[in-house]
């Protein structure tokens, strides 16, 4: 039966095959290893994205490198877990479907708490699945059995637990508080959700008489309406300006209110007067200020940003309409002294726009500080790396400088605060538990109600490592996935996410203890604590346009990865962000580099069609002889037959890129995974290998056919092994083709469970690389003469070699149908003298080369490219000399190293003297 491989590749119809095959098969499903399992274990969290999420390039390119890393630590022999789920997120899901009413006319107060969850819950059902959906055309290889959704029950019994554990321990606490305040959301949102923004703002200057005294004090305000909750005026005790002033009232302008003149380091001196005023209900850092002087807390606006009973004659109106009134009796009664232009950094609500609004506010917090200190002990030690290394020291100062964290969301889709308040009048106690109370604690009473705010969506997320793993229960899950190994993320939720499962992780996991045999064989043994959630941190990359700018939907230059992959599939895509992530550098996403990368997979799938048509042809039937089992037989190419000089280079090359491509993934260098395997299976296997190999292909008869068999078989099992390194990068074609090769009888489900090829260095043959380069030199020095001389390229030239050494001159004998055949020579003269001062000659240090062709050069031509080559010979030469000359290289440099470099010297020095004296020949100037 002949190898089946469609004639044109086509990624759309493989790719969606092999994914459903992969789901189907359930090939990345883990069943929980049992105790007594010693092989080595990798557990990977993908970061839940957003229920309500598409696909975006960011995703696109963090599931790219874990996938990689997966699949790779899959193909080494480690029980790999990948675990995925999506998140519930509150706010955005809420918005997505208020939205959707908003177009009923309605809103969700017409609907009611529990009828707008149930409307949630039907929107999930409906459209929750978009983006795992996606993913899985991404061919991501995660555990689909074991998918989670963050308000799944037994994940929301496990924040329940965290919630009432932290509040015994006193780590959470009700107050009130400051909070940014979305008026269009109608909730708290954290600091980290509010984006400041430039915007062209004014400052007012309003005077506050001084009571007893014909005085005034001048404040300045880009908020004036706010002053309707001023409750005192600060100034420095410093300022000398003010000190006949300390303990003095000022009357509060349109609200004829008595407030005192209080000393306090809010009020700067060399800022403006000196004197500020204080309003602790609407802004965060007069908040404080009026905590140190026990000062009243007046709020003036509604959660609508309205102004509130206590803002009187302005009660009613939106808060950019009582500015106006605000300012315009200011200014009628002669408080308003001065109106400047101002920039103010307006801060913005994240996800609606809406301006947001500092209010007191009756918040639940969780003490922080108590967290951070295992949390930052953990980065310090070395117990979680974060990799790259700078964002170490971005993570430790936030650690450093955090405030306590405010958990409530004023929303209803979320987990609600296991929280309930008595509805007896003189009692009102709050009642937090793990399921709903039926009387008072304290009182007895029967009418209770729950706290109606939710959790931060970040909250339940950040317990994730142990939550999908059972807890709060002990499992042997956790005993083996528990730390996972590794988190991929963006940087932008370092401090959302991570940051919080770090300290989650640490408070909740104390005292675990990894399946001891599985910590020791994933490498682990020397590490004390098990606490952490996972053992490295990897941050990756922004991918940008091709122009590197950030992309936006207001830029509309906003690249969608599904419409990518629809043009030139989804390998062709992954080797894109892959070859591009080089380490600290954004990713400038270009298209033509994917088309340049589906143009790879096209070569491979040539390349696969021309060797079934070979196997075919010579042995039908013929498998590859090795290499299948995970993790044996993954050493170098099983089954190969070094038979010629070509066969022992490929086998050399093979092994070097295989110990780089695990080098370059064990630090995260996929750009330098990638780009190896590139150069190695388009230039060095495709472009020289099969090409040198073809005669011994095409002479099956007689004699020659044990020559062909060998060839044949040797090109099967490279191409097995070829595959096996690309799998982890391009899934789908190294699929399609190792199935092909298999012809549907594959000894393995898929080459997602075949061994990843590791170097062998027994099958390191210096000697057959130093040589194969000069053959390349050569063949590639006789192409462009050719091509310079502009021969036809069906004429066969005859050329002239004179080699420096008898053995380069045996060499190229030994290999000269090569040489014909790749360079279209009709037949190779040996000579005994130098070519150099030959016209159509090319010269290295160990070889000169001549294409005899009657035809004049153009002089100038040959000498303009004489002079770059001298130049580049030159410039080669100083830096050797500045390295040799260097005492601090020398004193470091391995002595192989600076062996080569005094070779490589005399070479260029040779060279050298070879271009000038033809440079002289020519009469070059
Ligand atoms: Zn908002
Ligand atoms: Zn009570």
């Amino acid at each position: 039966m002949p190898h089946e491989l469609p004639k044109a590749y086509e990624p759309g119809a493989i790719e969606m095959r092999w994914a459903d095959y992969w789901i189907k098969e359930k090939l990345f499903s883990v069943p929980t290893p049992p105790p007594g399992e010693t092989r080595p274990v990798f557990t990977l969290l993908l970061p839940p994205p957003n229920v309500t999420g598409r696909l975006h390039m960011g995703h696109m390119l963090n599931q790219t490198q874990m996938d990689i890393i997966v699949r790779w630590h899959r193909m080494r022999g480690f029980i790999t877990l990948w675990l995925p789920g999506t998140d519930h997120a509150g706010i955005a899901t809420q918005m997505m479907v208020e939205r959707d009413l908003a177009k009923e006319g309605k809103k969700r107060r017409d609907l009611g708490r529990e009828k707008f969850i149930e409307r949630v819950w039907e929107w999930k059902k409906l459209y929750g699945g978009a983006i795992l959906d996606q993913m899985k055309r991404l061919g991501v290889s995660v555990d689909w059995d074991r998918e989670y959704f963050t308000m799944d029950e037994n994940l929301s019994r496990a924040v329940r637990e965290v919630f009432v554990r932290l509040y015994e321990e006193g780590l959470i606490y009700r107050g009130n508080y400051i909070v940014n305040w979305c008026p269009w959301h109608e909730t708290a949102i954290s600091d980290l959700e509010v984006k400041h923004e430039d915007v062209a703002g004014k400052l007012w200057e309003i005077r506050y008489p001084v009571i007893g005294t014909s005085e005034f004090i001048t404040v300045a305000t880009t908020r004036p309406e706010t002053m309707l909750g001023d409750t005192a005026i600060a100034v420095n005790a410093a300022d000398e300006r003010y000190t006949h002033l300390h303990g003095k009232y000022v009357l509060l302008p349109l609200m004829k209110r008595e407030i005192p003149i209080i000393t306090d380091e809010l009020a700067q001196p060399e800022f403006g007067t000196g004197a500020v005023k204080v309003t602790p209900a609407h802004d965060p850092n007069d908040f404080q200020a009026g905590l140190r002087h026990n000062l009243l807390q007046i709020n003036v606006m509604d959660e609508h940003a309205h102004m509130n009973q206590n803002a009187g004659p302005y009660a009613g109106l939106d808060r950019f309409e009582a500015r106006k009134r605000v300012l315009h009796d200011l200014q009628e009664q002669g408080f308003l002294v001065g109106e400047k232009d101002y920039t103010l950094a307006l801060g913005k609500c994240d996800r609606c726009g809406t301006a947001v609004e500092p209010r007191l506010s009756e918040q639940w917090f969780i003490k922080i500080k108590p967290l951070a200190e295992r949390a930052k002990e953990a980065v310090e030690s070395g117990e979680i790396t974060i990799v790259p290394d700078n964002h170490r020291q971005v993570y430790l100062n936030w650690m450093n400088n955090i405030y306590d964290w405010c958990i409530s969301r004023q929303l209803w889709w979320g987990h609600r605060i296991p929280a309930w308040t008595c509805g007896d009048d003189a009692c009102k106690e709050i009642i937090v538990a793990r399921e709903a109370p039926s009387k008072c604690t304290k009182c007895g009473g029967a009418k209770l109600e729950q706290v109606p705010d939710v959790l931060d969506t970040w909250f339940s997320s950040g317990l994730l490592p142990f939550t999908t793993l059972g807890w709060p229960e002990k499992t042997r899950d956790q005993a083996v996935f528990y730390p996972t190994t590794l988190l991929i993320t963006a940087y932008e939720i370092l401090f959302f996410w991570v940051a919080r499962m770090i300290m989650f992780g640490c408070h909740f996991m104390q005292g675990h203890e990894q399946d001891a045999a599985i910590k020791k064989a994933s490498g682990w043994g020397d590490k004390k604590n098990d606490s952490v959630p996972f053992r490295q941190v990897y941050i990756h990359a922004l991918v940008r346009d091709a122009e590197r700018q950030k992309m936006s939907k207001t830029k509309g230059n906003v690249v969608d990865p599904l419409e990518v992959i629809e043009r030139f599939g989804t390998d062709a895509t992954r080797f894109t962000l892959a070859a591009m992530a080089a380490p600290g550098t954004d990713i400038a996403f270009n298209e033509s580099r994917t088309d340049g990368y589906r143009a790879f997979a096209n070569k491979i799938w040539n390349a696969a069609r021309f060797m079934f048509m070979n196997v075919d042809r010579i042995e039908p039937g013929l498998r590859p002889g090795g290499g299948q089992e995970c993790p044996p037989h993954t050493r170098g190419v099983a089954g190969f037959r070094v038979a010629t000089l070509e066969d022992r280079w490929i086998l050399s090359r093979f092994n070097r890129v295989a110990a780089d491509v695990n080098d370059a993934l064990a630090t995260y260098r996929f750009h330098e995974a990638a780009n190896r395997i590139y150069d190695f299976f388009w230039g060095e296997l495709c472009d020289w290998y099969l090409e040198l190999i073809k005669p011994r292909l095409n002479h099956e008869e007689g004699a020659d056919k044990s020559a062909a068999r060998t060839a044949c078989a040797n090109l099967v099992n490279l191409f097995d092994a070829s595959l096996r390194l690309l799998h982890p990068i391009m899934p789908f074609i190294t699929e399609e083709i190792w199935q092909a090769m298999y012809e549907g009888k594959p000894p393995l489900k898929s080459i997602a469970l075949a061994g990843f090829p590791q170097a062998d260095e027994q099958q390191f043959d210096l000697a057959a690389e130093t040589e194969m380069a000069i053959l390349q030199d050569l063949i590639v020095a006789v192409r462009n003469l050719r091509a310079e001389l502009k021969v036809e390229p069906k004429v066969k030239v005859p050329i002239e070699v004179f080699a420096h050494e008898s053995e380069i001159r045996a060499m190229i004998e030994h290999n000269q149908g090569s040489v014909e055949r790749l360079a279209n020579v009709e037949k190779i003269t040996f000579v005994e003298s130098s070519l150099t001062n030959r016209a159509g000659a090319r010269s290295t240090a160990r070889f000169d080369v001549h294409v005899v062709f009657e035809r004049k050069i153009d002089v100038a031509a040959e000498c303009e490219r004489l002079k770059k080559e001298l130049e580049k010979i030159e410039k080669g030469t100083a830096s050797g000399q500045k390295q040799l000359g260097n005492p601090q290289f020398m004193a470091k440099a391995p002595a192989s190293v600076v062996e080569n470099l005094r070779k490589q010297q005399q070479e260029l020095a040779v060279l050298r003297e070879k271009t000038l004296s033809k440079m002289k020949e020519l009469g070059c100037s």
